[in-house]
């Protein structure tokens, strides 16, 4: 069944703030079986806000709303929905008396302009905040049969009250819907289509989603069927094909992150690692190796060389600083283990930016993985600003002991 969301506030859609209730409530709404088609961000505007939600109306079973509850002028989302379906606004006492005593127990006189939170289209119920001044709306039509459910902007309270009071009012849906998340590192996203084949064909059941972010890419698999039973059923079986044809390339499943993946397998071999990190990863990995304390527990030694001067005094005049600068993180490295401070150190090299011919601008570095049984180094070079040139070679240094370790087993 259709339903869609729309999210209510010129600070959305100046860029203000980001619209992060409509993920959430898509997320929700998904995992109860709906199948969210539509998000729509509106400025506080009368007119466009009328016609959006008599649209929605028209197309989806299930219509959710938030923002523009609060007292100021601005906020005529009541009055709005309320001309959108030919009703008048009316007060409601209870909502009124809730208003009034949350003011009264913070000491306060509710001031006259938070009255019109108490408003609602007459044919409307109210669902209550019991975190704030601003009710929900809850209007079921029946011609175009449609649930419109209206709740506050401030994420918080907009939670609760889907949660507490909408959940119940709203149809339940015949389809049970799974979204599961396989992530992989080591090919772009036309590899992966290439390489999956018929499985990332539109109108599958599951369906196969590909994104890519960060070069790492997530692969959804989306199961409906009549129970959770059978969903799962059949995703299991579209994530045990994905893994045969990606192999190694797949690191997790839902949100897991690469350094999770290396932070788990050196925990159950109970080895250790040691960064050095010059400007080619810039200390990312030692950040995602620190954040959480069981994941730091891995790092025995970790220190980041943000210029040659940290690392190669003294050989300052060498022809090739970076040359120079690597192989001193190199013998640095190598020490390391020979003292058996790590298992293994990962080390990124200074990194340099080459304009070419026609002005394309490319980042160069490398990253080497040391350890007792393995010298292992790879270049680094694309195009495109430092931050993201970082992330990608630090995913590409754990992603190449991830695969050591893997082989290793
Ligand atoms: P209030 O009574 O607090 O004014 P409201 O329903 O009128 O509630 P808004 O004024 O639109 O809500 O927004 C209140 C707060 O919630 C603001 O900080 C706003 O940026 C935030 N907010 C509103 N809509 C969203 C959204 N879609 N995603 C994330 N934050 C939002």
């Amino acid at each position: 069944m259709k339903a869609e969301i729309i999210a209510i506030g010129s600070e959305l859609t100046c860029g203000a703030r980001l619209d992060t209730n409509s993920q959430w409530l898509s997320r929700e709404l998904e995992a109860r079986g709906w199948t969210v088609q539509r998000h729509t961000t509106v400025a506080d505007d009368r007119e466009a806000m009328v016609r959006i939600y008599q649209e929605a109306a028209q197309r989806s079973r299930v219509v959710l709303v938030t923002g523009g509850l609060g007292p100021t002028l601005d906020d005529i989302t009541r009055d709005t929905l309320a001309e959108a379906f030919g009703q008048d606004l009316v007060e409601d006492e209870d909502s009124l008396r809730h208003i009034e005593a949350l003011f009264s127990s913070r000491g306060r006189q509710m001031p006259e302009r938070n009255r019109v939170q108490a408003l609602r289209p007459e044919f409307a119920s109210v669902l209550h905040n019991a975190h704030g001044t601003a009710p929900g709306i809850l209007l079921q039509l029946s011609r175009p049969a449609c649930t419109i459910g209206v709740m506050p902007g401030v994420p918080a309270e907009m939670r609760r009250m889907f949660h507490e009071q909408l959940v119940r009012e709203l149809p339940v849906s015949d389809v049970f819907v799974r979204r599961s998340v396989i992530r992989t590192f080591g090919f772009g996203e036309s590899d992966a289509e290439r390489l999956l084949g018929d499985l990332t064909a539109r109108g599958r059941n599951p369906e196969v989603g590909i994104t890519a972010s960060d070069a790492v890419i997530s692969l959804s698999v989306t199961a409906r069927a009549g129970s959770e039973a059978e969903c799962e059923l059949l995703a299991a079986a579209v994530r045990d094909q994905i893994r045969e044809k990606l192999g190694d390339a797949v690191f997790g499943e839902g949100e897991v992150e690469l350094h999770h993946a290396v932070a788990d397998q050196l925990l159950h071999r109970d080895l250790k690692i040691a960064l050095l990190e010059g400007p080619t990863t810039g200390g990312l990995i030692g950040q995602w190796l620190t954040e959480t304390e069981e994941i730091a527990r891995r790092l025995a030694y970790s220190r980041l060389f943000p210029t040659s001067s940290s690392m190669v005094q003294g050989r300052a005049s060498s022809p090739d600083l970076n040359g120079a600068w690597e192989q001193a993180l190199r013998e640095h490295g190598e020490k390391l283990l020979t003292e058996r401070t790590a298992d293994f150190v990962l080390l990124s090299s200074p990194s340099t930016l080459a304009v070419d011919s026609s002005g394309v601008r490319k980042q160069h570095g490398s990253i080497v993985l040391l350890g007792t049984d393995i010298d292992q180094s790879q270049d680094v070079s694309m195009t495109g600003n430092l931050d993201v040139f970082r992330s990608r070679a630090a995913r590409m240094a754990l992603n190449q002991l991830r695969l050591h370790l893997l082989k290793a087993r």
